[in-house]
This record gives structure tokens, C-alpha cells and sequence, in this order.
């Protein structure tokens, strides 16, 4: 069983490379009957966003990828699982490494700091940028403690151990194995003496949390692999049994024939808010981002899309593209899944936090919203993929609601198709005299027929051999006026079908605005 951890840090919103993260990793942990752990990293006060932290626990459970334990205030055994209610839990451990003489404070100000910078730039120290040259790496304890307590600005870092030259080589679960230079940098693990309670870096402290948190693999974004020698010698250092890794490569997007980063500045579906705003449903977003590590789980059927195993070796190290048209197609396959009581329970659930006016319309009319979500699920016959976010719910299904469609357009509209406006009042008059009270799909058909004959159209088109879908002939100019004047739109789904659910008052009452 594998114990994975999401580990965000709060500065800004969450991405959905986050999420992607987040999904992946609780998908390893959970198929192998592990533990997924949320972990908020906020040492870096600087970069803090207020509130950002108890944003995870909201935005995961939105998605359905709330953790087992962990979060900002969440609980867990081996909490707490916000960094900087742990500084103490991190002290000792910085403690012990002085001790043991694996840590040092280092007095060197910034003129110093960029002087190494440059040696290492000039290829004089090609050791790093903070490395075995410097001074501080070599003063004696005592002079150390002198220099503290003489109350000098310090930070303490790491004495990195020079006994790897050149390379290191580790296993990364996508990569297999993985080589890379070693830049031999003692890296600052304490945060400067000068912050009222200077907190360890990220560096430090989520070595110090995976151990403590027994975390076997570490799933993160490929910007860490290069950071991964180090944390592996500090691991090492601790005496700790380092975790797997896996890298996953960033999320791409198209552009022209080449592909670039998802950028969180230009794209708004780098952000989780728009997904959440938009209205796909949890699972379906879900089984996308975990589509996005196998491509092979984007073909796995709605039902059993989340209980599919996620496979670390069937990735590439190469980033996925997060293609909205696939997602839309997932979701659009997902929302056709469902009944029509299912999908009017997420469908409130949505409105009630980002469109009131429909949550308000929705609760007071349920019984018509589910006869209007029916319309596209007859029963016996495949539903219709019409929706795939509920955001689109509004344009698809709004007019089946008095509040939502106002009043049918007026005889002179275009969507009339350019009749002359006394024709379409009077098939709009014709048909709310003869043809509301057809009960059957043939009954009403004869009816829109009779009217059509009755105003002066050609009785036989329909029959036109030609393609009868782009045959615009005049049994389709009446059953437009119909269409329009009791959806507002040219296209709809099955006219008869639409008329059920309104009711027979209501389609009444639309004819008649349009027959004047
Ligand atoms: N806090 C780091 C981040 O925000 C997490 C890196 C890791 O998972 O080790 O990216």
C-alpha cells in the first residue's frame, strides 16, 4: 500500500496541473489501498496568500479528491499537516543535523552570496553556488557560536557531502532511472535568523514531513526533479529511508502546430476556478486528469472511468496536452449517463453556488425540469450528448421555464425564417386552435400538416428524395413557427416531446402571444 501526499503551497489559486497532481497521486495511494494525504507548505511567508490554505480542502472536495487525511485544519494522526504549525517538529530535526555537524550557520551577506554566483558562472566553482569554497562551511563551532551570539544574522545550511562527484542516479517511477549532475549546493534549510521565527525552507521541511508522515511515493511536478539529488542526501543525512518519486511532466497546450506550457497568466483553463464556474461535473474532470496520465483510461466507459487503475509505467515523460474539445466529449458522454433525477440533484447543486436565478428557478419548478431533462432521455433510446457543463444548461433547457424564456418572439422575428409575419400569426393562431391537444408524435404531425395545407403550402415535400434534412420546404416553415414560437429557437429537440413537458397552458399561452 502506497501512502502518496499532495503538498500544495498557498500562493494564488490552485492550477489544474495541481489538481492533475492531486488526482494522480490519491489514485495511487487509494488502487493500492494506501493513504492520500494533504499537506499545505507555507514556509515561504512571503509569497503567503491569505486564506489560500483551507482552499485546498474546499477545491479538492469539489472534485471529488478530498484526502484521507490532512489539510489545513484537518486531522490525521500524524498532523499537523499545516508546515507552519510544525516549526518546532523542524528545529529538532536542524538541531540534530548541527550536532552531527551536517548543518552549519552561514553569516555570509548578499555581496557575498553574488560574489559566489558569479565564481560559479566564471566556471571557478563549478562545485555550486553555495559550495565548498565558502568560508562559513569551515569556521570553528566556537567562532560560530560567538558570531550567534553576538546576535549576527545567520541561516543555517546544509554541509552537503562531496562524495558523489559529478553524478548522481536515481529512480523516478516514469523515468526509470534518472541521471543527473549534481551541483553540490549546501542549501539554506534554516530560513534567516532576522524573521521573528524563521521557519526551515521547503527543502528541509517536506523531507522532515514525508518521513514523519510515512509517505512511500512521492508523485510532484517535474519542476522538482532537478531538486531531487539534494533531497535525497538530506533524506540520507536524517537517516532517513527516502520515498519512490514520480515527475509528472506539465500540462501542454496546442498552439498553431506547437505546444507550450499551460500558462497560468494566458489560459483561463489553467485555472481549477474556471472548471468549477463552467460546471463540469467532478467526475467527469476526474476521469479526464486521469485520462491525461494513460491515455488509454480516456476510452474506458463513464461507469467504471473512476474505478480504472492509474498506471505510473504506462506514462510519458513527455506533458499531456489538456485538450478542452476530449474533456467536453468525456463530459458530455458522463452528463448523458445520468438520470434525469441525478442530473437534476448536480445540475442544483451547481446553480446554487453559481447561478442563483436558475437554482431558484430549478428548485420552484422541479417537477418541469425533470420532464424538460427527460426530453432528452427517452426512455429506451440513447441520451441525447447535449450538455457538458452546466453553465451551457441555460441555453439548451432555459426555455422550457416562463421565467427564463420571457415571452415567444414576435411574428416579424427572423428565427421565423423571413414569412411574413400574418402568416406566422396565423399558424400560430391555426395551430393553438387545432393542434394542442394532439396526444400522440402522428396526431400532432397530421396537425402541423392540415395547417400547412390550410395555409397554401404544398402538401407532399416531406417526401422530397433529395436530403430531407436540408430540405427547407413549407411542412418545415410551420413546424418552425411552432418550434420557434415555443423555444425561441430554430432548433430544438422533439417538438411533441418539448410540448409535453411545457404543458398544455403553457404552449397556449405562447402561440397566443405570437397569433397577437
Ligand atoms: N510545495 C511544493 C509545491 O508547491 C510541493 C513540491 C513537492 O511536492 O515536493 O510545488
Amino acid at each position: 500500500a502506497e501512502v502518496t501526499r499532495f503538498a500544495p503551497s498557498p500562493t494564488g489559486h490552485l492550477h489544474i496541473g495541481g489538481l492533475y497532481t492531486a488526482a494522480v497521486s490519491r489514485a495511487l495511494a487509494h488502487q493500492s489501498g494506501g493513504v492520500h494525504v494533504l499537506r499545505v507548505e507555507d514556509t515561504d511567508r512571503s509569497r503567503r496568500v491569505e486564506g489560500a490554505d483551507g482552499e485546498f480542502s474546499r477545491l479538492l472536495g469539489a472534485f471529488g479528491l478530498a484526502p484521507d487525511e490532512g489539510g489545513a485544519d484537518g486531522d490525521g494522526r500524524w498532523g499537523p499537516y499545516l508546515q507552519s504549525e510544525r516549526r518546532d517538529v523542524y528545529l529538532s530535526h536542524v538541531r540534530e543535523l548541527l550536532r552531527r555537524d551536517r548543518a552549519y550557520p552561514c553569516f555570509c551577506g548578499k555581496e557575498l552570496l553574488a560574489r559566489s554566483g558569479e565564481e560559479q558562472r566564471a566556471g571557478r566553482s563549478p562545485l555550486g553556488y553555495y559550495g565548498r569554497w565558502a568560508p562559513c562551511r569551515t569556521l570553528a563551532p566556537e567562532e560560530a557560536a560567538r558570531r550567534i551570539t553576538s546576535g549576527e544574522p545567520y541561516v543555517v545550511r546544509f554541509r552537503c557531502p562531496y562524495e558523489f562527484p559529478g553524478r548522481v542516479r536515481f529512480a523516478d517511477r516514469i523515468r526509470a532511472s534518472v541521471t543527473m549532475r549534481d551541483n553540490g549546493n549546501d542549501i539554506v534549510i534554516l530560513k534567516s535568523s532576522q524573521e521573528e521565527l524563521p521557519l526551515p525552507t521547503y527543502h528541509f521541511a517536506h523531507i522532515v514531513d514525508d518521513h514523519l508522515m510515512r509517505v512511500t511515493l512521492v508523485v510532484r511536478g517535474e519542476e522538482w526533479l532537478s531538486s531531487t539529488p539534494v533531497h535525497l542526501q538530506l533524506h540520507t543525512a536524517l537517516g532517513f529511508e527516502p520515498p519512490a518519486y514520480a515527475h509528472l511532466a506539465p500540462l501542454m497546450k496546442a498552439e498553431g502546430a506547437s505546444r507550450r506550457k499551460l500558462s497560468k497568466r494566458k489560459d483561463p483553463e489553467a485555472s481549477v476556478d474556471y472548471y468549477l464556474s463552467a460546471g463540469y461535473p467532478p467526475a467527469a474532470v476526474q476521469h479526464y486528469l486521469r485520462g491525461l496520465a494513460n491515455v488509454r483510461l480516456m476510452d474506458v466507459p463513464t461507469a467504471d472511468a473512476l474505478a480504472a487503475t492509474v498506471r505510473l509505467d504506462g506514462m510519458r515523460p513527455s506533458g499531456p496536452l489538456l485538450d478542452l474539445p476530449k474533456l467536453h466529449s468525456l463530459s458530455r458522454e458522463f452528463i448523458a449517463s445520468l438520470t434525469p433525477g441525478e442530473l437534476y440533484a448536480q445540475l442544483l447543486a451547481w446553480a446554487e453556488e453559481y447561478d442563483p436565478e436558475l437554482a431558484s428557478v430549478l428548485a420552484r419548478h422541479e417537477r418541469l425540469a425533470l420532464a424538460a431533462v427527460a426530453v432528452g432521455r427517452p426512455e429506451g433510446a440513447p441520451a441525447r450528448k447535449d450538455l457538458e457543463r452546466w453553465s451551457r444548461f441555460r441555453d439548451r433547457y432555459g426555455f422550457f421555464f416562463a421565467e427564463l424564456f420571457g415571452t415567444a418572439p414576435a411574428a416579424g422575428d427572423d428565427r421565423y425564417g423571413g414569412l411574413a409575419p400574418n402568416l406566422v400569426r396565423g399558424i400560430a393562431a391555426g395551430f393553438a386552435r387545432d393542434g394542442v391537444d394532439a396526444t400522440t408524435p402522428e396526431e400532432w404531425r397530421g396537425r402541423l400538416s392540415e395547417l400547412a395545407v390550410r395555409h397554401g403550402f404544398a402538401p407532399d415535400t416531406a417526401t422530397w428524395r433529395g436530403n430531407p434534412d436540408r430540405w427547407a420546404g413549407p411542412p418545415r416553415q410551420v413546424a418552425n413557427v411552432v418550434r420557434v414560437a415555443l423555444t425561441g429557437a430554430t432548433r430544438s429537440p422533439d417538438l411533441f416531446a418539448v410540448a409535453r413537458a411545457l404543458g398544455r397552458d403553457e404552449v397556449l399561452r405562447r402561440l397566443t402571444a405570437v397569433a397577437g
